[in-house]
């Protein structure tokens, strides 16, 4: 299985998932075109594309997801409240909606997926985890808190793409009026720096992470450098493996990442 991000970042969210030539769009953030050029900055054939899966009903999440499945002529997948809050942004889906319950799993484009929930001031916002059988991996991202259910649904991951949304310094410090400083920092907001650095190492100590990447980076709030900078230290320090320790990735914002290959 491979990974592709092709944006991570509040102007826009997209992730595709490849087995055997098959694939599924987490997200889609970005515009129609957009979604197309990146798609073939990373050589993956929208033709493989089987489905769309939406994470919750914010525009960094969904602003091309109806447009994207009526080109690609594919069913987008998402909970009720996601559907409930998003239905006038897909607009029509001609291959229709499929509604999923977050901790059920289903099977897509030759993966096994699983939705679970994540804490988000959005109406039922879940994440998921792709297995193909001998590997998996999830995408956590757009949650405030991990709760010890998540930890262990994540626990069986080889690899996870990880918000690392701002550096809580930064954050206090910079120019965001304090309501907003307070809805990012809380439980129902983003994940910082530092939360990413202590979730990686005890998926690393507890479970089975070997490579991670940091992706949803504030613009304002955190620098790549920083984010990377923070998580790695940290997991040096708890004698994390050291493999893990170097692979700390950084997604770009604006721009596909490097493939995250899950093995
Ligand atoms: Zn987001
Ligand atoms: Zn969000």
């Amino acid at each position: 299985m491979e990974i592709y991000s092709l944006a991570s970042g509040s102007s826009g969210n997209s992730y595709v998932i490849v087995h055997n030539k098959r694939a599924l769009l987490l997200d889609a953030g970005l515009s129609g075109k957009k979604l197309i050029g990146a798609l073939a900055d990373v050589g993956v054939d929208p033709a493989w594309i089987e489905a769309v899966l939406v994470s919750h009903e914010h525009n960094d999440h969904v602003a091309g997801a109806g447009i994207i499945s009526r080109k690609l002529n594919v069913p987008v997948y998402m909970t009720r409240g996601t559907w409930m809050a998003a239905a006038e942004k897909l607009g029509p889906l001609p291959r229709g909606k499929i509604i999923i319950r977050s901790g059920t799993f289903f099977r897509v484009a030759d993966l096994l997926v699983t939705a679970y929930p994540i804490c988000h001031d959005a109406r039922e916002p879940v994440n998921y985890v792709f297995s193909t059988g001998a590997h998996k991996a999830a995408v956590l991202t757009d949650t405030g808190c991990v709760t010890r259910s998540m930890l262990h649904t994540l626990a069986q991951c080889h690899a996870l793409i990880l918000e690392a949304n701002h550096s809580a310094e930064m954050l206090f410090a910079g120019p965001y009026p304090w309501p907003l400083k307070q809805r990012i920092a809380s439980r129902q907001g983003h994940l910082s720096n530092a939360q990413a650095a202590r979730i990686a190492a005890w998926l690393s100590a507890h479970g089975q992470l070997r490579q991670v990447q940091l992706g949803h980076l504030s613009a304002v709030n955190n620098t790549p450098d920083l984010a990377r900078g923070e998580v790695a230290e940290y997991l040096a320090r708890q004698r994390v493996s050291r493999a893990l320790c170097r692979n700390v990735q950084v997604l770009p914002r604006q721009q596909p990442g490097p493939i995250l290959q899950v093995k």
